[in-house]
């Protein structure tokens, strides 16, 4: 029996060739890193929640008409993608101040800003992923023009429909990160949404507490990581409520319990 070919390891996914040319099998993984990789570490079941919530975005957001790589998942840990020729860019679409914006131009986090905004950051780890402009974009050929009016627009689309997604299930969609990737039919090409949409590249508050339910709680030593990303599975129901549907997560109690 031969072993399937490993494509690309990343720090939360691993990238196999797929059953069929133009296929990829897209493994997630428990590790988690922060900042550039300094820090690491293991949320327990992280990879299995990411999978899941990953499929049924992706999955609604082809509904809705918005092109992306996802065919199906294939068991707990993986799902069948297309292959793509990724776009060196990850795409920040913020609604409200938090992480980097609040650091950078010291807007207080939780303020709303005066309208959604989209930022570009180089995907280059040893750089660690400096924020550029289109300007820079253009100048360095990463994508076109056309690419870039299309890689906003369906910014904007996920956005809106992530904004309502979440806020059904009573969590505020503060900002995330989208990845895009170029598919090729003979000498044209089109761009299309690729990676994952999970708690690992958003920020998701609980709309009433304002309580973190994202990675946020790793890369800030706030505990109860496994708790807050199923939590945001349950919620999506995503998850069999073993406990009941009055069981509420209760991050008060999950603090007492590690004695924080
Ligand atoms: P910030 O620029 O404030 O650190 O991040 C903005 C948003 O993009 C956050 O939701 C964050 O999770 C996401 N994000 C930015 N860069 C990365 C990255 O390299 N990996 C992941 N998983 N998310 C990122």
């Amino acid at each position: 029996m031969s072993r399937r070919r490993q494509i690309y390891e990343g720090k939360a996914k691993i990238l196999y060739e797929g059953p069929e040319p133009g296929t990829l099998i897209q493994y997630f993984k428990d590790d988690a890193t922060a900042f550039n990789a300094q820090k690491k570490g293991t949320i327990q079941g992280k990879g299995v929640i990411n999978n899941r919530i990953s499929e049924y975005v992706f999955t609604r957001l082809n509904h809705i008409g918005v092109p992306n790589h996802f065919i199906r998942r294939l068991n707990m840990r993986e799902q069948l993608v297309r292959q793509v020729e990724i776009i060196p860019i990850e795409v920040v679409v913020r609604n409200v101040a938090a992480g980097s914006i609040s650091k950078r131009l010291g807007i207080p986090e939780g303020d709303m800003l005066p309208h959604t905004l989209i930022e570009y950051y180089y995907k280059d780890d040893a750089l660690g992923d400096p924020m550029i402009a289109e300007e820079h974009i253009r100048c360095f050929g990463w994508a076109g023009h056309d690419e870039m009016q299309d890689i906003a627009d369906m910014a904007i689309r996920v956005n809106d429909f992530m904004c309502g997604m979440f806020a059904a299930i009573d969590i505020r969609l503060i900002d995330f990160k989208l990845e895009f990737g170029r598919i090729w039919d003979g000498d044209f090409s089109r761009v299309i949404l690729a990676d994952e949409i999970s708690p690992d590249g958003c920020r998701l508050w609980d709309m009433h507490t304002g309580e973190k339910l994202d990675k946020d709680r790793f890369r800030r030593d706030l505990g109860g990581e496994e708790e807050a990303y199923q939590e945001v599975a349950r919620r999506l129901g995503l998850l069999q409520d073993d406990n009941g549907p009055s069981e509420v997560f209760d991050l008060s109690k999950h603090r007492k319990l590690r004695g924080k």
